[in-house]
């Protein structure tokens, strides 16, 4: 894929151009500087073929599963094909189900709504809190939080440990694929191959991970697996939950109402009698995010066609890039669980020391234009643990106050990915090395 927009014409530039990059923001200091959008992590900018692909459908936009009309059919057409392309992109298998959510937090809930009554969940508790918590809201399921481990083979032996101790009965365990906070890889198929060794199932929490590296469901050997499309570089409120169909089939719906229902009769007593699909419709109740769904079909069509290779190959030398500028910094301290040596994708957090991350996080907006995250990235439990539990309690996923020059409470993440071009990273290090220079 080659680059085409004059603001990625740079020496190394992440393929697939997407929206945004000419965007021209005000600073403080007087003047104007295109965006530098480096927090995909929280949601990545469209890409423009998604962006062209939702504007060739929009005349054809129509009511699914509903209409007889012309564009009715054509847009139910494309939903189902949506699907199937889902389908493709993670690698699923023969009769695994597809269902369209809002979101990897609405993707987790409903699985944690349809495990069956007495399943012990094991979850680390480095997961974001999408994984972390859905489990919660089921008081006939048993959680396990697992401690962090150090290394990504001790996750595993924890794992195995834990999963040996448990009693007899269904298990889950829930585990993200790319640490939203480290961006380190996580040892899916291991864990995936401990779960299986001991009668468990597994969910892949994919929200990181989709974006920056092929999941493949079937080599992976996970049960499900859930990602957002706007982190996928696709505009709007719409995720997937893919995977085993028989407990999604065999549980009540996720929400109750049209679509979700093949045939429902009055009774005579008064009450009403529902026959449910066994589909993914059972699971899609209400008129659904038809753009939402198409944009997340495009966004895996155009980066399996663009090819996931390159990507990867740009990204991280942006990311070695990164790490190198912020290693010469002796005031950056960049988090990690697993080490300096293992394997991640373009998300990095730090704490520089001096500086509250807040107030750091909004000098590289207003000073430099640059978009970052700052917080404890809803995933508290982790960054309690990387800062050595340094951190306050802070609003959910937000910033704690915290007084200009006070100790970091919180950190600051970096994350990046299609479309990044070289200039991003190096005015991101310009700016840290200032700042760093200036002091707090
Ligand atoms: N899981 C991980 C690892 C994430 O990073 C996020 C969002 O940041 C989520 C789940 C939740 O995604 P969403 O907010 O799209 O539901």
């Amino acid at each position: 894929m080659t680059v085409t927009t004059a603001a990625t014409d740079r020496r190394i530039c992440t393929p697939l151009p997407v929206l945004g990059r000419d965007v021209l923001v005000p600073l403080v200091t007087g003047g104007t500087v295109p965006y530098a959008a480096l927090d995909y992590a929280a949601s990545a900018p469209a890409l423009q073929r998604v962006w062209d692909d939702i504007a060739a459908y929009a005349p054809y936009y129509g009511s699914v599963h509903r209409g007889a009309g012309y564009l009715s059919q054509l847009s139910t057409d494309l939903f189902e094909q949506s699907r199937d392309t889902v389908a493709d992109f993670l690698g699923c298998r023969d009769g695994d189900q597809v269902i369209f959510t809002r979101s990897t937090t609405d993707s987790l809930n409903l699985l944690a709504a349809v495990v069956p009554a007495g399943t012990h969940v094991f979850v680390f508790e480095t997961e974001h809190h999408a994984s972390l918590l859905p489990w919660r809201t089921r008081d006939d399921v048993r959680v396990t939080v697992l401690s962090a481990p150090r290394t990504p083979e001790q996750a595993v032996a924890v794992l195995d440990v834990a999963l040996h101790g448990a009693a007899k009965g269904p298990k889950l365990v829930c585990v993200t694929g790319a640490s939203n906070v480290t961006g380190e890889l996580w040892p899916v198929r291991e864990l995936a191959a401990a779960a299986h060794r001991h009668g468990a199932r597994i969910v892949l929490d994919a929200a990181q991970l989709a974006p920056h590296h092929p999941v493949d469901v079937a080599a992976l050997d996970v049960d499900w697996v859930a990602f957002s499309g706007h982190k996928l570089y696709a505009p709007f409120g719409s995720g997937v939950l893919a995977g085993r169909a028989d407990w999604l089939r065999e549980a009540e719906p996720y929400l109750a109402g049209g679509g979700a229902s093949r045939k429902v009769a009055r009774r005579a007593d008064g009450g009403v009698d529902v026959e449910w699909h066994t589909t993914a419709a059972r699971h899609e109740a209400g008129s659904p995010n038809v753009i939402g769904v198409y944009a997340i079909a495009s966004a895996c069509k155009a980066l399996t066609e663009a090819g996931f290779g390159e990507l990867v190959d740009r990204e991280q030398q942006l990311l070695a890039r990164l790490r190198a500028g912020l290693a010469e910094v002796p005031e950056v301290r960049v988090l990690s669980l697993f080490g300096d040596d293992a394997p991640r994708v373009g998300v990095l957090s730090f704490v520089v020391s001096g500086w509250n991350s807040s107030h750091f996080a909004a000098a590289l907006s207003a000073e430099y234009g640059i978009g970052v995250r700052d917080g404890l990235f809803c995933a508290h439990p982790l960054v309690r643990t990387l800062l050595g539990g340094e951190s306050d309690d802070p609003g959910e996923c937000g910033a704690p106050e915290a007084a200009p020059g006070e100790r970091s409470l919180n950190a600051i993440r970096v994350s990046f990915g299609a479309g990044t071009p070289e200039e991003h990273i190096d005015r991101f290090l310009t700016a840290v090395r200032t700042l760093v220079r200036e002091g707090a």
